[in-house]
C-alpha cells in the first residue's frame, strides 16, 4: 500500500513491493496457495478510496492462475487483468485475459516473452490505466515448483518490457509486486537483476 501509495503522490515512478507471501490465490471469501491476503487488490481498494485513483492494468507472470484477483475484480471494467497461466480466455469485455503457454520449445524465455508481450502491450496501450501492476513470480523457473522452462533472462526480459509498457500506458507509473518462488538461491539471483533493470529502465 505504502509504495502505491508513493507512486500516486508522485514521489516515485516505479516501486518494487518485496512481499515474502503470496497474495493472488486470495479471493473476496476465499484463500489458498499460501495467500491469505490479496496484497495487489487491497492497494488498488486503497488507492480508489483515498486518491481517486480509478484504472488499473495487472499483469500476473506468476506461473498459476491467479483466481483471487480474478474472483475480486470479476465484473471491474477499470482493471485489466490479464493472467499467463496456460488456460486460453478471453471476457466479453476484454477486460479479463489468461493466455496459453507453450511449455518447453527452443527457447522457453524467447516464447514466454513473446507472448507476454502479445498478450499485454496493446491491450495496456488502450487500456490507459492510472497505475501498471505487475505481479511477479518467478515459480517459473527451471527447477521451482511452477517450472515452465524459465531461466532468469526471462524475467529480466520482462522487467525490461514492463518498464516500457508503463511508460507506454501509465506514464511509467509501474507497481511490481512479488508473488510466487520458493527456492532461496533462484531468489538472490533473479529479484535484484530485476529490481536493478526496473530502478535503471
Ligand atoms: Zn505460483
Ligand atoms: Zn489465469
Amino acid at each position: 500500500m505504502e509504495a502505491a501509495q508513493k507512486i500516486c503522490l508522485g514521489e516515485v515512478d516505479r516501486a518494487f513491493a518485496f512481499i515474502g507471501a503470496g497474495g493472488h490465490h486470495a479471493g473476496r471469501n476465499f484463500f489458498g496457495g499460501y495467500c491469505c491476503f490479496n496484497d495487489v487488490a487491497i492497494a488498488v481498494d486503497h488507492l480508489r478510496k483515498s486518491y481517486g485513483t480509478h484504472r488499473f492494468a495487472i499483469l500476473d507472470t506468476d506461473a498459476h492462475h491467479g483466481d483471487g484477483t480474478r474472483d475480486i475484480f470479476q465484473g471491474d471494467p477499470d482493471v485489466l487483468h490479464v493472467c499467463i497461466c496456460g488456460m486460453n480466455y478471453v471476457s466479453p469485455d476484454g477486460t479479463k485475459v489468461d493466455v496459453p503457454v507453450p511449455w518447453g520449445g527452443r527457447d522457453p524465455d524467447e516464447s514466454y516473452l513473446k507472448i507476454a508481450e502479445a498478450a499485454f502491450a496493446s491491450r495496456v496501450r488502450a487500456f490507459r490505466p492510472d497505475l501498471t501492476i505487475w505481479y511477479f513470480g518467478f515459480d517459473g523457473h527451471q527447477g521451482d515448483y511452477g517450472d515452465m522452462g524459465l531461466s532468469l533472462r526471462a524475467f529480466v526480459g520482462l522487467a525490461d518490457f514492463m518498464v516500457a509498457a508503463a511508460r507506454e500506458a501509465s506514464g511509467g507509473r509501474l507497481l511490481t509486486v512479488l508473488g510466487g518462488g520458493s527456492r532461496t538461491d533462484l531468489a538472490t539471483l533473479i529479484i535484484p537483476q530485476v529490481i536493478h533493470r526496473l530502478a535503471n529502465g
